[in-house]
């Protein structure tokens, strides 16, 4: 099946034709590892977590190589140090581990190669020498700046004039640069900053050639894939394609460019009270919404378009995860990824038309169809028990654990068994007042929450 996804490069959908189709290449801009992410950063993990899974799919397990980085030197992180007191690599190890966390507990697999710019630094310091060299770069105060005129395909991927483009990026105007837009590749550190020294001094990389480096060291000269949120189009993109071709003899650095759009969190009067300013995926947790309810939601809309976050569609996403779990509980069909679903994420990953496809086999019964390409999406992934007994961290602390509901099912069996009905319904109500339902069966009593 061809798999066709809109490039933002040519702007219309493209066919994915891998460059090599036993080792498809996909990298996605990472985090800046300085705080703790919102659910609006997950959105991209979530769709190239999905995208991943499809390319797995289609071109098999071990044919995907899929890199996302850490941006783990910036000046966000140098200033949170300041502000805290807290050494740059506890800020950055604790973030990227908050990260990993809350991103797998949305369902997101890690990707197969992690890339740290720390650790990366060599291969810029290479590629920024490599672009000196070729006319593309200079050095100047301690600085090394892109010539962006040197490369006259800039602005094709963002298509903007150049006059609006330098007012967008808004350049430090700098007695050292050439020419307005040029931007920064090479900066010096004072004594107190991180640095690496370099043929330029002692300093650090700027943001965009990090990306660039990492790319071609972890994936190679050109990559199938490359992807991002919309925001970095302009200018980190941009950057990262003109040092590529610059450093690259012209090679392009990806075949096709992905950009995902935000989520809409609304005007506070907009939102409704309880999703308030819950905005990590902790606090949206511990509020009662389960990792694969936040999941579904956020792969509700279409990944190019914005997304309204509201409470409304939280319970929405709830209620169809109820549901579907709730048909196979007890049932364990053979899962199979259904063909009119994956032409649906096949045609530039349409995640709606994925759901409405679930629904679809949810309401004809094709329990095994259900299973398996839900799986696709990284949803249905527990087992329905487990599914109907989660609750949030805090609530499970405070309310019934499950030995305690065991034992009082226990006790109610054993008065229906000596037809004590009236204990037995005061044990049913009882636990139905702290939440939890019982259900009776033929092979006994199971629970769930409510
Ligand atoms: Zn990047």
């Amino acid at each position: 099946m061809t798999i066709r996804l809109y490039n933002t490069l040519t702007r219309q959908k493209d066919a994915l034709t891998p460059l090599n189709p036993e080792r498809v290449t996909m990298y996605v801009c990472g985090p800046t590892v300085y705080s703790r992410a919102h659910i609006g950063n997950a959105r991209p993990a979530v769709v190239f977590d999905v995208l991943r899974r499809l390319l797995r799919h289609e071109y098999g397990a071990d044919h995907v190589v899929y890199a996302r980085n850490i941006t783990d030197i910036d000046d966000r992180i140098i200033a949170e140090s300041a502000a805290t007191g807290m050494p740059i690599d506890a800020i950055t190890a604790r973030t990227e581990q908050w990260y990993l966390d809350d991103m797998g507990a949305l369902g997101v697999e890690p990707p197969d190669i992690a890339p740290h710019a720390t650790t990366s630094i060599p291969a810029m310091i290479a590629m920024i020498g490599t672009l000196i060299g070729r006319g593309h770069a200079y050095a100047a105060e301690g600085h090394v700046l892109f010539d962006v005129p040197s490369f006259a395909g800039y602005g094709r991927l963002s298509r903007r004039p150049m006059d609006e483009m330098i007012a967008g990026a808004r350049v430090e105007v700098a007695p050292y640069k050439r020419n307005p837009g040029d931007f920064v590749l090479w900066k010096p550190s004072t004594a107190a900053q991180p640095g690496w020294d370099s043929p330029w001094g002692r300093g650090r990389p700027g943001w965009h050639i990090e990306c660039s480096a990492m790319i071609a060291e972890s994936l190679g000269t050109t990559i199938d894939i490359h992807g991002g949120g919309q925001d970095l189009q302009f200018p980190h993109h941009e950057n990262e394609l003109a040092q590529s071709a610059c450093a690259h003899d012209g090679a392009p650095l990806a075949q096709i460019w992905m950009h995902n759009g935000f989520l809409n969190m609304g005007t506070a009067e907009k939102m409704s009270k309880s999703l308030g300013n819950i905005q990590t995926i902790p606090e949206l947790q511990a509020a009662g919404w389960h990792g694969e309810v936040l999941r579904l939601a956020l792969l509700s809309a279409h990944y190019r378009k914005p997304l309204e976050w509201t409470t409304t569609l939280l319970e929405q996403s709830k209620q169809a995860l109820d549901k579907w779990y709730g048909l196979l509980r007890g049932a364990h069909p053979d899962a199979w990824v259904a063909d009119g679903f994956r032409s649906a994420l096949s045609d530039d990953l349409n995640t709606p038309e994925a759901i409405f496809e679930l629904n679809k086999y949810s309401s004809r019964g094709q329990l095994g169809y259900l299973q398996g390409s839900a799986r696709m999406l990284g949803l249905l992934r527990l087992e329905p028990q487990e599914w109907f007994k989660w609750a949030p961290q805090s609530a499970a602390n405070d309310c019934l654990d499950e030995t305690r509901i065991n034992a009082a099912i226990a006790d109610r069996t054993a008065a229906r068994a000596a037809k004590n009905w009236a204990e037995s319904d005061r044990i049913r109500d009882e636990l139905a007042a702290a939440g939890i339902i019982l259900e009776d069966g033929p092979g006994g009593t199971t629970w769930r929450r409510a």
